[in-house]
């Protein structure tokens, strides 16, 4: 079974950069003040680092199952 992990930023985010300043995978990336998006979703370990410490709940880890035969 393999899996992925959707990493999605929502309209509610202010841009206080603490999921790009936390993530210790260098998934996401912002302008303060602005928003943050995704730029290495690959690389995410789903850890909920960014998801759990944002203040507005604009970010939402998903993992999905891709492959059900290996
Ligand atoms: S922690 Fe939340 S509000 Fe702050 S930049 Fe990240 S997604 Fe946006
Ligand atoms: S779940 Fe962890 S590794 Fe993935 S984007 Fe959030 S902080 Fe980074």
């Amino acid at each position: 079974m393999r899996f992925a992990i959707k990493v999605k930023v929502l309209d509610s985010c202010i841009g206080c950069g603490i999921c790009w300043t936390i993530c210790p995978k260098g998934v996401l990336t912002g302008k303060l003040r602005d928003k943050a998006y995704v730029i290495n979703e690959q690389a995410c370990s789903g850890c909920y680092s960014c998801q759990d410490n944002c203040p507005y709940s604009a970010i939402v880890i998903t993992p999905t199952i891709t492959s059900q035969n290996n």
